[in-house]
């Protein structure tokens, strides 16, 4: 079985294995922190995504959603402040010339040392951070001998800021093109259709705009398979609220988000809270979801309370009033926003490493094991595998007739090849809640053997009930 440490690098091996998640352009030797998501891995992610939605659109009357385009215009990004702010501080080690964000590499370095130690060193970097005082960032890494895992030296340059912004020419012509930028986070395309919802929805405030697509950041060190990645997906819901109302508001949406988290089965003590010390320029309070990776707690998801600085940025910048008449207290005014804002691959990668388990199956007689993803039924990629347990005596077709009365309501999976057993434990790889395997009986009596992957349990029950049982487990 897997220690710890060695239980990522095992989920990192079954999500390719199993066709979850590949490198990007892996046949040329890949590129560093970008993926695609395979068969299996691009249906979990859209089931995850739809959870969401569904939880953000369907279920709320007042949050509706949209779908803004990755280009915007150039100066959204110097209203929203990205073009000046939107940087992380650097080091780069002289000897092996490799770049470090400089909270990584004191976060490293904390780790080796005795906890009430790491934790003086973490509270002094925050300081500093908070300050923006880089030659105390610099100073500290000095004190501390904190060295290159590369080089091994301590020979550093001075701390430096880095634009995380990736930028591409619009237009045709070299002379004419202009600059713009990818998008580094969804946020901006909901502000800037602040009026456009507003106005066409006929929206009352408090109400919300959610919204999931691609952002990009030219992240210094990507590390950590899918957790940090250059090219990725987000899931963002700004709420706009009356000013004054924030703080009330905000701790609506930290309880309502971690519900949400938990209505997925995780267990409470896998995640917690952790507040921003050091705020960003737009906000007034903000506070990570964390869960526990194998590599330690970490954040999955921001909530932050924005306060009008980007409405009001967008409105000095474009010239254009962006204000909303309230009717109940007869006053215009730039709304306050709330934002819950999530990562859909750290999701995903949480979603994996919560479901991944190795279990030792054996018994006196033999030795046996298996892997099995204890996903939600709600997410798995495939709902329900059909097996005929052999390819003939017209059980293939009674396993087509159950296929073809289940294929319109959920992701099922046909396969008549190999013995019973391994089929199950394929099915268990990739999550599969459900399994039915169609034998002689069910010519006789109309009934199945349904098998349950988390307690491997199995149960006759009519072929006719099936459907529903699936049902009932993903709705
Ligand atoms: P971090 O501190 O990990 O860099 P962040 O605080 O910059 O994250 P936000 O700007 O608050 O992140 O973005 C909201 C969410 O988007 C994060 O909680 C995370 O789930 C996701 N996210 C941010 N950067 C990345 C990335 N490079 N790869 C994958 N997901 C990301």
């Amino acid at each position: 079985m897997s220690t710890d440490q060695n239980k990522f690098q095992a989920i990192i091996s079954h999500c390719k294995e199993y066709g979850f998640v590949f490198q990007s352009s892996e046949i040329y030797d890949g590129l560093s922190a970008v993926y695609d998501y395979g068969q299996y891995g691009a249906e979990l992610k859209k089931n995850i995504k739809d959870y969401w939605w569904k939880s953000m659109t369907q279920l709320h009357e007042n949050i509706v959603g949209i779908d803004a385009a990755i280009f915007m215009h150039p100066t959204t990004w110097k209203a929203s402040g990205h073009v000046d702010n939107f940087s992380d501080p650097m080091i780069d080690n002289r000897d092996s010339n490799k770049r470090y964000r400089v909270d990584h590499l004191i976060e490293g370095h904390a780790e080796t040392l005795p906890e009430a130690a790491g934790n003086a060193l973490l509270a002094q970097m925050d300081e500093l951070l908070k300050e923006n005082d880089f030659a105390g960032l610099k100073s500290l890494i000095e004190e501390n001998k904190i060295k290159c895992s590369v080089s091994g030296t301590v020979n550093w340059t001075e701390v430096r800021q880095f634009n995380l912004m990736f930028s591409t020419q619009l237009g045709s012509v070299t002379e004419e093109a202009s600059e713009i930028f990818l998008r580094p986070e969804t946020a901006q395309g909901i502000f800037v259709n602040f009026l456009n919802v507003q106005k066409t929805g006929r929206m009352k405030v408090p109400f919300g705009i959610a919204q999931i697509g691609k952002a990009f950041r030219n992240e210094i060190v990507a590390r950590q398979f899918i957790f940090r990645m250059r090219e990725f997906e987000q899931m963002e819901m700004q709420f706009f609220v009356r000013p004054g109302t924030q703080q009330e508001w905000y701790e609506k949406w930290k309880e309502e988000r971690m519900q949400w988290h938990l209505s997925l089965g995780t267990d409470p003590a896998k995640y917690h809270f952790k507040d921003h010390i050091k705020l960003a320029h737009y906000a007034d309070a903000a506070v990570d979801i964390e869960y526990e990776f194998p590599f330690g707690f970490k954040e999955v998801e921001g909530i932050h309370s924005r306060t009008d600085f980007d409405l009001k940025q967008h409105q000095e910048y474009s010239k254009k009033k962006i204000q909303y008449f309230d009717t109940e207290i007869n006053q215009n005014y730039v709304p306050y926003v709330i934002e819950t804002s999530i990562g859909l691959d750290r999701m995903f990668l949480l979603t994996i490493c919560n479901a991944y388990e190795e279990q030792d199956l054996s018994t006196p007689e033999k030795q046996d094991s298996r892997v099995v993803l204890k996903l939600p039924a709600k997410l798995a990629p495939v709902k329900l595998a059909v097996f005929p347990l052999t390819k003939k005596d017209g059980l293939p077709e009674i396993a087509r007739e159950l296929m073809d009365g289940c294929k319109p309501y959920f992701h099922c999976f046909y396969e008549e090849k190999d013995a019973i057993g391994r089929r199950y434990r394929r099915q268990d790889a990739i999550g599969t809640p459900f399994c039915v395997t169609i034998d002689h009986q069910t010519k006789e009596d109309g009934t199945v053997t349904i098998r349950h992957r988390d307690s491997m349990e199995q149960e006759r029950v009519p072929l006719s009930e099936v459907r529903n049982i699936v049902l009932n487990k993903i709705m």
